[in-house]
Order: C-alpha cells, then structure tokens, then sequence
C-alpha cells in the first residue's frame, strides 16, 4: 500500500483533492491502517491513517524508510513524440526500466501535433500512467513526466547532462561502448520517432557536444528503441 503524493513529508500530512479520493475509494483507507507515502523529492515513509473525511485523509509519520529500490544513476529519457498511443507504452515501460524523468518532445518529423490543450491532456494522462507504473513495480519515487518541449529546449536540457542521441544512421560508436568511456550519474538520451531525426536535428546536438550513438545493426521502431536503450544504460550503469 503506497501512495504518491504531490506535498512534502511532514509529521503530520494532510491529503485532500484526488489522491484523498484514490485512498478512500480505491485503496479503501480505514483510520489506523498503515501505508507507505513517496513525496515529491522522492523521500519515502511509513505512515499510519488518523482520520477519513468524506475529501481529507490525515496521516501520521511513523518513520522515514530507505530508498532501496531506485537505481543509482539519473535517468532522464527524452523522447520525440510516437504516433497514436505508443508514448503510454514507452512511459509505462520506462518507469519499470528505472527512468528518473521523461520529456516528450515535439521534433521536426513527429507526425502529432499537439496543441496546448492537448499537451496539457496527455501530460496528464502519461503522469497518471507513469504512477501506476511506478506502483506496480514497487518503485520509492514517482518518475516526472514533463510537459512536451520543441527540438532546441530538449538540445538545452540534455546539455546538462551525460547525452547522447540514439541516431539511427549512426555506423560507428555503439551506446555500450560510449557508456563504458563515462563516469558520472546523470544520464539522458534522445529517442526519435517514427521518421527519425532530420540531419539539422543530428547537427544541433553534435555542436551541443551531445554524441550520436548506435542500438545496433537493426533499425527498431521508436518504442523498442527507448525500452533498449533505457535498457542499456540500467546494464552498464545502473542496477
Ligand atoms: N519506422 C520505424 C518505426 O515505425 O518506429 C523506425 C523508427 S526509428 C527511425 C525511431 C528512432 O529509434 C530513431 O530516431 C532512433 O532514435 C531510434 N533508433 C532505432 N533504431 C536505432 C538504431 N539502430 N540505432 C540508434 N537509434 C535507433
């Protein structure tokens, strides 16, 4: 029984709006159960219920536990926007695979275009996706999904950190081979969508110093391509 919330840990935490809805209605919570609350910084404790109102659970801090299921490297997945409902694929599976953060992003051959109102929605969507995911798998933290960002800002982002661009003409340096010549804990990758990255996209993150990698001989579809390279990284790097 674990719930993830929006506020930060307190002694005494107050939990109303939907979250209070999922403990009452679908996790049934009783006053004097206890459960298992993540904050947003990813800090994790046991908690016991004080009191349900009809929209307010109150709980009680019993201790703080360890975050003994995340992965110790920073993952950061920055994926161009899949046709259809692929991107609920991709968070789902991204989550199990340990991603710390996802950020879609709108490039040059992305088929959908998704206005404000409609980003706003499936960031939504994919955050709620992301949770239950998170869930399942037993994960201390709740990935973030962020909203949709174009090409340069996801350039900007990834400069912060180890990048790198999986590159689906790329003959030459295989992503194992490029992770085994880094030492640091914060990673990100680039995945494209279905009709690739544009050669000016591929520019963009060269000068940015951001490296294009290979996932092998074989072109996969953009879903595998994440799930693969997230994949790799956990291997090499992670746990
Ligand atoms: N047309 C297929 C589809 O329907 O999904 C293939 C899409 S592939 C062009 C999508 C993205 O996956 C690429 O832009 C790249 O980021 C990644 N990708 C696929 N195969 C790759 C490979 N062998 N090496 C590096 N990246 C790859």
């Amino acid at each position: 029984r674990r719930l993830f919330i929006e506020a930060e840990l307190a002694e005494r935490i107050v939990i109303e709006g939907e979250d209070a809805l999922h403990l009452l209605y679908a996790m049934r919570a009783k006053p004097g159960q206890k459960i298992v609350i993540s904050d947003k910084n990813g800090k994790t404790a046991n908690t016991q219920i004080e009191s349900c109102e009809p929209q307010r659970v109150i709980l009680n801090v019993l201790g703080l536990m360890e975050n003994i299921q995340e992965s110790p490297i920073k993952t950061i997945l920055l994926q161009c926007l899949p046709k259809a409902d692929k991107m609920d694929y991709i968070v789902q599976k991204a989550v199990e695979l340990g991603v710390s953060k996802i950020i879609p992003v709108a490039s040059q051959n992305c088929v959908v275009k998704y206005d404000i109102d409609k980003r706003q929605k499936r960031q939504k969507k994919w955050q709620k996706i992301a949770d239950e995911a998170a869930k399942q798998c037993a994960r201390d933290v709740r990935p973030e999904i962020c909203s949709v960002i174009n090409f340069a800002e996801a350039v900007e982002t990834a400069e912060k950190n180890i990048t790198c661009i999986c590159y689906e003409n790329e003959d030459t340096l295989p992503f194992k081979q490029y992770l085994q010549q880094q030492n640091g804990s914060k990673y990100a990758v680039i995945i494209g969508p279905e009709g690739g990255f544009s050669a000016e996209e591929v520019q963009k993150c060269r000068r940015a110093g951001i490296t294009s990698v290979s996932l092998g001989k074989r072109i996969l579809r953009a879903e595998t391509a994440a799930i693969a390279a997230l994949t790799i990284l956990q291997y090499e790097k992670g746990d």
